[in-house]
């Protein structure tokens, strides 16, 4: 094979890229926030569009020649807003927490509250931590999940909103098994007169395709990342539908007067908070769109959750302890402590065999975020190989061999090496090799 550009002109990079190639094909990647792309969408991603400048929107930029940038633009915002069923949506954001700071800025100020789901309860660092702009910039109150069941605490979420009067709500989350409740937060966001902002950042492809509830019928705006179930290029999104009752125009924060939400949230991200646009992404954006709006991916996001249940099925067979006792969706979050276990302890013995997990807080943890007591587990990047509910039985049999011996070298081995042939049956990105 003749060599690549990259490969004559910057070989040790080169090489780092080919073994970044090789450990996403010879692992099995459990991170329930990854996925892994199509060659179109890398193909864009890769694409000469990183070139140009567009600050500005769709016929209206602060650049000349986007010409092109714009189609690409418009039929991401097209296909956005055919795939969730809105008539609003910004494809600009850099990433999830882009586009959460642009929702945030556009609907309350700064030292309003906020209410939204504690982080160690599965929420997101964005959704009002402390070490975060969600925490510092406003006053942030946390509602958190109920112990028995390992669901939201509405009773809670209602007493704290009446308490606290928070001006935005937020529901959503980053290790939340279950469907997110809209209709139940829209009535307390109601009676309470509080905003609600849906963080449907994990669960997008599902949403997308019919499998969860859709936020549009009760949330005054939607945030997302592109690239976790929807299978996409890194990056943000944020959508507002009609249906939700949202009177498209507000009191502007800032100044007082009426404006219309729309052009708020555009100007909140450009120039709010960013600059000039992916323009490389967007299109990428645009053609993982295009993608999900295929028959297929409504086939691979249900084999998603097939498979989803199918481990948490056999780890409860297997005396495991989930969060809310399964799952309804990509995500299963593990409890280790009945196993003698932490978190830290476990991901790190799977690693060494090749199987790619998160340590994770479980709710009510008594460990720090960096011990944890659990391990969070999602299925939409092994399901994007091929796998499906035997091969999912397999690879709780692999998990469960090195969680109950992880220091024993020789079962590291044994497993490391069925990893590798599961793998090697599904192969990943085989034109990319060296
Ligand atoms: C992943 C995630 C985000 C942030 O996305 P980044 O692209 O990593 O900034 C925001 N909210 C939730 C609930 C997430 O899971």
């Amino acid at each position: 094979m003749p060599k690549t550009p990259l490969q004559t002109s910057d070989p040790e990079l080169y090489n780092i890229l080919v073994n970044e190639v090789s450990r996403e094909d010879t692992t099995l990647e459990l991170i329930a926030s990854e996925n892994f792309v199509s060659y179109p969408v890398l193909e864009m991603a890769g694409g000469v569009m990183t070139n140009k400048y567009a600050e500005g929107y769709p016929g209206k930029r602060y650049y000349g020649g986007c010409e092109f940038v714009d189609e690409a633009e418009n039929l991401a915002r097209d296909r956005a807003n055919q795939l969730f069923g809105v008539e609003y949506s910004n494809v600009q954001p850099h990433s999830g927490s882009q586009a959460n700071m642009a929702a945030l800025m556009t609907f309350i100020d700064v030292g309003d509250t906020i209410l939204g789901l504690d982080l160690a309860h599965g929420g997101h660092l964005t959704h009002g931590s402390k070490v975060n702009f969600s925490g510092n910039l406003y006053h942030s109150v946390s509602y958190q999940v109920e112990k028995e069941t390992g669901r939201v605490d509405f009773d809670q979420v209602l007493s704290l909103a009446r308490e606290h009067r928070p001006k935005l709500i937020i529901c959503g989350g980053s290790a939340y098994p279950r469907f997110i409740e809209f209709e139940d937060f829209k009535e307390i966001a109601e009676d309470v007169s509080a905003f609600l902002m849906a963080d449907i950042a994990h669960p997008s492809g599902l949403v997308a395709t019919g499998l969860h509830p859709s936020p549009v019928p009760y949330c005054d705006v939607i945030t997302t990342t592109t690239h976790k179930t929807l299978r996409g290029p890194r990056g943000g999104m944020i959508m507002m539908g009609k249906d939700s009752g949202n009177p498209w125009e507000i009191v502007a924060p800032k100044s007082g007067r009426l404006k219309n939400i729309s052009e708020l949230l555009d100007s909140a991200v450009m120039p709010g908070i960013q600059g000039g646009p992916l323009m490389h992404i967007i299109a990428a954006k645009a053609v993982a769109f295009g993608e999900a709006l295929q028959p297929d991916f409504t086939v691979y996001t249900q084999q998603v959750v097939d498979n989803a249940k199918a481990m948490a099925n056999e780890f409860l067979s297997r005396d495991y302890e989930l969060i809310s006792g399964g799952t309804d969706t990509h995500v299963i979050l593990i409890d280790l402590s009945n196993k003698a276990m932490t978190g830290k302890v476990a991901e790190n013995a799977l690693e060494k065999a090749g199987i790619t997990v998160n340590k994770n807080m479980v709710p009510f943890d008594e460990r720090s975020p960096f011990i944890t007591s659990g391990i969070r587990i999602g299925t939409p990047a092994i399901t994007t190989r091929g796998m499906s509910q035997d091969d999912m039985v397999k690879i709780v049999a692999l998990i469960d061999a090195i969680i109950e011996k992880p220091d024993d070298e020789d079962n590291i081995v044994r497993v490391k090496a069925e990893v590798k042939d599961l793998c090697t049956s599904f192969p990943l990105y085989s034109d990319l090799r060296a």
